[in-house]
């Protein structure tokens, strides 16, 4: 539809208008529609979590979903975010550097995400700016209204054209009445009002406060912030209730008639053990089929596709928390203060645990705190080991000790990136006799820099997104751990986030003492996966990718399957040695 259609259907002419509405080649109106989520009373509620479980149960029904992530920051991505302030940064295949709720809708929905389904202030007025000089708006004064806001429907419905999808599912980042997302409030909705009736649903997620104090639920603040919302003129058409406690039904009617909402679509959304059970409970409360009235699709649903994909994910569920097996691995990271920055690696645990039939427990290790003086002391009572990525050089020797560790007491380990580069650099000083082995990242003039900047890294110059980013093609060396993980698969794709990699210089002598590559760039001489033969360690693994970002609920991922199960052996092999009096 051109925007002369789109102008005649709402009654509009062109030289008349105030409507700037590009619009995509090939966009059809009506063909997709719009569920959009928005925060009141404070952020950090799972806009996410709630966007990406009511996405699911409409993509289980058989309907093509596709979700957006809209971000308030200035930041063109979240590639320069300090995973402490903001949680992990989340690589997508197509090399977007994103926040961490990309995985949250990657691992609820099976789907690999692009650089479509995610967009922050920074890149929506960029794109204005660069149009502007570019003469894209020649003869006008380019305002926020209508040309930002006209930019970010145009990238919505890009999104609805690129996915095909049935519903795109929105999600602004932040919580209504703050100034970095009024413009995508009023981008969506116009678009809900050009798009017409039963083609957009607002969701407004709010918090009802229980303080301890009084021991009751208040609606207070959840009336407030919804009242917010309908000043900007946007009515929701359906509540979530986030709260500590399934909402009482009075307080719920409460928000209903101060809102106009219906009881039937003010849900409860409280805390559960894992954001695994949100679908459920959004269906239970009814919310697939409100949805797809109001959108006006029921004819689009696929009955035997859902008893499919509902059968396999009550499978998954039901075995969450289930297990009475335990194993404990632990995580040695700058970041354990906060595990959002690990996000995707328990998520990753956790996905394996359930499908191997395991508690995986973390333990967080700083490794500032770890020396060679200590490191019995804080790792004896692990079965796995995970030195995770980071940046910089504090903490680095500790994490050598913990490799060190590792491998001598043939406990299980898996390198994730900056844990991979940490056990070429350990190899070589402890094994190969390497002496002053280490990554010019953390000692730029070091005698012998096993680890050194990848020479496409060296012509770049400033610190955003010039890292070796996304989704690489990995060949598998036959007949090595790798090659078991991956049911001997000759190709696999993993993403990566790096700017450093094992310098080819010193290939020869870590491989002639013992190290193996198995897994390699298929052209160049960029290692992407070490390992210990298992006849001399169980499982002693790395890779300088990022495996943790593509684990999925019922597709676990191998490296962490491999590291799961190696635990599980080494914890019962444990239990079975005499104890010491
Ligand atoms: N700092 C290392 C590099 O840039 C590792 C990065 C990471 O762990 N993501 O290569």
């Amino acid at each position: 539809m051109s925007n002369e259609d789109l102008l005649a259907l709402i009654g509009r002419q062109q030289e008349e208008t105030e409507f700037y509405t590009p619009m995509p080649q090939g966009y059809r109106r009506g063909q997709t529609k719009y569920v959009i989520v928005l925060g009141t009373v404070m952020s950090g509620l799972g806009k996410g979590i709630f966007s990406s479980s009511l996405a699911k149960l409409l993509q289980d029904k058989g309907l093509k979903v596709a979700p957006i992530k809209m971000e308030g920051y200035l930041n063109i991505d979240s590639g320069t975010l300090n995973p402490y302030r903001h949680g992990e940064v989340f690589v997508l295949d197509d090399g977007m550097e994103t926040d961490m709720d990309l995985g949250t809708y990657e691992r609820l929905l099976d789907l690999d995400l692009s650089a479509a389904n995610f967009t922050t202030n920074g890149q929506m007025l960029s794109g204005v700016l660069k149009k502007e000089r570019e003469g894209g708006y020649l003869g006008r004064d380019v305002q926020v209204i209508p040309h930002v806001v006209g930019e970010v429907k145009l990238k919505l419905r890009e999104l609805a054209v690129k996915s095909q999808a049935d519903v795109v599912f929105v999600e602004v980042g932040g919580t209504v009445g703050d100034y970095e997302n009024m413009f995508y409030l009023e981008a969506c909705r116009q678009l809900a009002y050009e798009e017409g009736e039963n083609s957009t649903v607002f969701v407004a997620l709010t918090y009802v406060l229980e303080p301890g104090a009084l021991g009751e639920q208040k609606s207070k603040a959840a009336q407030l912030g919804i009242k917010r919302l309908m000043e900007v003129g946007v009515m929701p058409h359906i509540i979530a209730c986030r709260a500590a406690n399934p909402v009482k039904e009075k307080v719920r009617e409460k928000i209903s008639m101060y809102t106009n909402v219906p009881m039937r679509r003010v849900v409860s959304m409280h805390d559960v053990d894992s954001i695994y059970l949100v679908p459920d409970m959004l269906r239970d409360q009814g919310m697939d089929r409100e949805v797809l009235t109001l959108l006006g699709v029921h004819d689009r649903v696929d009955q035997r596709h859902e008893d499919k994909a509902r059968a396999r994910w009550r499978w998954f569920v039901d075995r969450i928390g289930k297990s009475e097996n335990n194993v404990t691995i632990a995580v040695t990271g700058k970041y354990t203060a906060l595990r959002d920055a690990y996000a995707s690696i328990i998520k990753a645990g956790e996905h394996c645990g359930v499908n191997l039939g395991v508690n995986v427990n973390f333990k967080w290790l700083d490794t500032t705190e770890i020396a060679p003086g200590n490191v019995v002391k804080r790792l004896g009572d692990v079965h796995g080991i995970i030195v995770p990525g980071g940046f910089g050089v504090r903490g680095t020797e500790g994490k050598i000790e913990c490799i060190r560790f590792a491998r001598e007491q043939k406990v299980p380990y898996l390198g994730l990136c900056l844990g991979f580069q940490m056990a070429v650099i350990e190899y070589a000083r402890n094994v190969c006799n390497i002496q002053g082995a280490n990554s010019t990242e953390f000692e730029p003039g070091c005698k012998f820099p096993v680890i050194d900047i990848l020479p496409e890294q060296k012509k770049i110059e400033g610190l955003g997104g010039n890292m070796r980013l996304g989704g690489k093609d990995v060949e598998i060396k036959p007949d090595t751990l790798a090659a078991k993980l991956f049911d001997n698969a000759k190709n696999i794709r993993l993403r990566f986030r790096h700017r450093y990699e094992v310098d080819p210089r010193f290939i020869p002598a870590l491989e002639q003492g013992g190290l193996v590559f198995s897994g390699r760039h298929p052209h160049q001489p960029i290692m992407q996966i070490l390992e210990l033969p298992q006849s001399v360690h169980p499982f002693f693994i790395g890779t300088q990718a990022h495996p943790e970002l593509t684990s999925r609920p019922l597709r676990p991922q191998p490296f962490f399957l491999g590291l799961v199960r190696a635990a599980m052996e080494y914890a019962k092999n444990k239990k079975a040695e005499p104890q010491a009096v």
